[in-house]
């Protein structure tokens, strides 16, 4: 993926017309009156001259074609945000977790939850800051990966489970560790998922309780909750499991 993105940052430099020599060359020869977006892709022209020149979907795809500046690395994050998004239905399949629970975290996947940057974004004049840790502006991203109540509610529920947690800072990272943890039909990897969606929902229901209530839970009463839920909703195989398990 990395040459893809690479390919398409060539391909964005000819579209732009950067200064480089070779750059210079392509467009001479094979772009001519053309732009990249409607020139035909050259059959005599080696392989490379053609990938570049079909990289053009690519920038198409990650919408970078109208920026004033692109590096490999922003769009290879677009593509791989892309991979992303279609890799999460593993934390959808077979999921124990109540439905309300699957629902939100269906949302939140889908950056579909109405945080209020989004708010902001159609013209609402809300109050703007995290409910939860009172410090940044909420957005899902802050909410579920920066924020530090919902580590905090994290590190309680690594340590009832006894598995490793390590912070992520972005959305990214964090969604390629809950895959990794999500994949496969193991035990680990249905108790990960079902207490995925139970700490998505567990921290949207506090935020609004927050708002909407004025009222407001510790971090070690919503793991319990998470705790509770997980063991009356697990079937036999997982029950067994987390009942070994002290909160
Ligand atoms: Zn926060």
């Amino acid at each position: 993926m990395w040459n893809k993105a690479a390919i398409a940052k060539t391909t964005w430099d000819l579209a732009h017309k950067q200064d480089k020599l070779w750059i210079r060359w392509i467009n001479t020869y094979y772009i001519k009156a053309n732009t990249i977006e409607s020139a035909p892709i050259p059959a005599q022209a080696s392989w490379m001259i053609r990938k570049i020149i079909a990289a053009r979907n690519t920038m198409e795809h990650t919408q970078t074609k109208h920026l004033r500046t692109v590096s490999i690395k922003a769009i290879y994050q677009k593509l791989l945000g892309d991979s992303l998004r279609v890799n999460w239905k593993c934390l959808m399949f077979a999921n124990n977790a109540r439905p309300r629970a699957r629902f939100t975290m269906w949302l939140q996947l889908q950056k579909r939850l109405q945080t209020t940057d989004r708010l902001q974004d159609w013209g609402m004049d809300v109050d703007q800051s995290c409910k939860l840790c009172k410090r940044q502006k909420e957005s899902r991203d802050h909410i579920y990966v920066q924020c530090l109540f919902t580590q905090h509610v994290w590190e309680r529920i690594m340590k009832w489970l006894t598995w490793q947690w390590s912070s992520t800072t972005t959305w990214v990272d964090h969604l390629s560790w809950c895959i990794i943890r999500a994949k496969g039909k193991s035990l680990n990897a249905q108790i990960f998922k079902m207490v995925y969606a139970e700490l998505v929902y567990g921290i949207w229901i506090e935020r609004n309780r927050r708002i909407f209530e004025n009222k407001g839970r510790q971090s070690e009463e919503i793991g319990k909750e998470i705790d509770f839920t997980c063991n009356v909703r697990a079937p036999l195989r997982i029950k067994a499991k987390l009942q070994q398990l002290l909160f």
